[in-house]
């Protein structure tokens, strides 16, 4: 029986397939549950803190102050949130966790000047038929120049990549230009990854070329992923990701059975249809 193809993909997760066929079986097919992860929380938290800015105020009220009352209203609502229960952080873990978001939202004042900017939208859920294959993401701001181009801005929370990570990063962020083209109608001049801890800019300007060799890559991911679907071969890719990898117990690489993973899937989701 073949498994069930996902419905809509994201470009984190057409990354994760190129990452590991295995790993993305178990997370986007079976849908197996994995464990809040503090740094992705964290990261939700700086990022409605910073939409918040945007949000609630306009051009000359986007201060430092600005952004500290929304973190600490993004904070109040994090309490209810159940990823951030599961974390159960004691209470100077939860004063790191918080200043560390502090540190991350005040990092960004020192990247640019949210006055100056002009934004169309944040959080903006775009979706665009790629390839046969309906991908949908959110980018976190789209601007506008002043001549009239758009700017696909992208909060990071984490670490700034190693110069080879930079270019596969930099491709990610690219769906989203793909995505504003398609949806827009015009291709982004500019996609900027604001890392917010060091804190730098990575920039790239998506050419036309640029563009089309992605949607034939991801066309021919999304081929592979049919494949595999098909004939139920989603195969390990074991490397330093594995490290992290919440699936090790069912992996082969690690002495596991995926065969379990489709059980597992029944079990907290019911049979496929
Ligand atoms: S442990 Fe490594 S090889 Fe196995 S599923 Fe996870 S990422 Fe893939």
């Amino acid at each position: 029986m073949a498994l069930t193809l996902p419905r809509s993909l994201s470009p984190s997760k057409v990354s994760s397939f190129k990452d590991c066929a295995l790993a993305f079986r178990f997370s986007v097919i079976d849908r197996l549950p994995e464990p809040a992860s503090p740094h992705a929380v964290k990261g939700t938290l700086v990022h409605s803190a910073l939409e918040g800015l945007f949000w609630e105020n306009g051009p000359g009220g986007r201060t430092p102050e600005a952004a500290r009352a929304s973190l600490a209203a993004a904070w109040e609502e994090l309490q209810e949130d159940p990823e951030f229960l599961e974390l159960e952080l004691a209470d100077d873990q939860r004063q790191a966790f918080l200043a560390d978001a502090e540190g991350l939202v005040a990092g960004y004042f020192r990247l640019e000047d949210p006055n100056a900017v002009t934004t169309v939208g944040v959080e903006l859920l775009l979706e665009a038929e790629v390839g046969g294959l309906l991908l949908r993401g959110i980018i976190d701001r789209l601007d506008v120049t002043p001549e009239g181009e758009f700017i696909v801005v992208d909060y990071k929370t984490g670490r700034v990549p190693s110069e080879m990570q930079e270019q596969s990063r930099l491709g990610g962020v690219q769906f989203y230009a793909l995505l504003c083209e398609q949806v827009l109608g015009r291709r982004p001049v500019s996609v900027r990854l604001l890392y917010l801890k060091e804190p730098i800019v990575i920039a790239a300007d998506p050419s036309e070329q640029a563009l089309r060799g992605l949607r034939q890559r991801t066309a021919a991911v999304w081929s592979a992923i049919e494949r595999a679907c098909e004939d139920e071969d989603f195969r390990p890719k074991p490397s330093g990701l594995c490290n992290w990898c919440n699936f090790q117990s069912l992996c082969p690489a690690f002495g596991g059975d995926p065969a379990l993973a489709s059980a597992l899937s029944a079990e907290l989701h019911g049979a496929p249809a």
